[in-house]
């Protein structure tokens, strides 16, 4: 009994220890992407041109996009600081464990989305 549970925790951390790069890359890129995204949306956060050099309804639509971008902004800087704080995590004992139930995070979650910090059941 002793012996088949090592041999799984065995077989365990070898499968752990081949994804971990893996895993690794996948966060990386999806770091870069998520850094290309927040450099665009600031790029569109700049400063509206004041009215007279476009029409008030342009300026208004101008005005309208600026707060979805904002909000957008927001969320991608979120995003990267969680992708970052999991980068950081791997090779720990938290990486890939839920923070609020500690149970593991299954590896198909976190690289679908590799900045969620809780299980599906704490994420709801
Ligand atoms: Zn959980």
């Amino acid at each position: 009994m002793l012996l088949s549970l090592r041999a799984i925790w065995f077989k365990h951390s070898q499968k752990k220890y081949m994804e971990i790069d893996e895993i690794k890359n996948k966060i990386l890129d999806e770091i870069l992407k998520i850094e290309k995204s927040i450099v665009e949306y600031k790029e569109q956060n700049q400063p509206i041109a004041p009215d007279d050099s476009i029409g008030r309804i342009s300026r208004m639509d101008a005005i309208n996009n600026k707060s979805i971008t904002e909000a957008t902004l927001r969320q991608a800087i979120q995003k990267s600081k969680d992708l970052h704080r999991v980068l950081s995590q791997i090779g720990t004992k938290d990486f890939g464990v839920c923070l609020k139930c500690r149970k593991t995070i299954p590896l198909g979650r976190i690289l679908i989305r590799p900045q969620s910090l809780y299980c599906v059941n704490c994420a709801k």
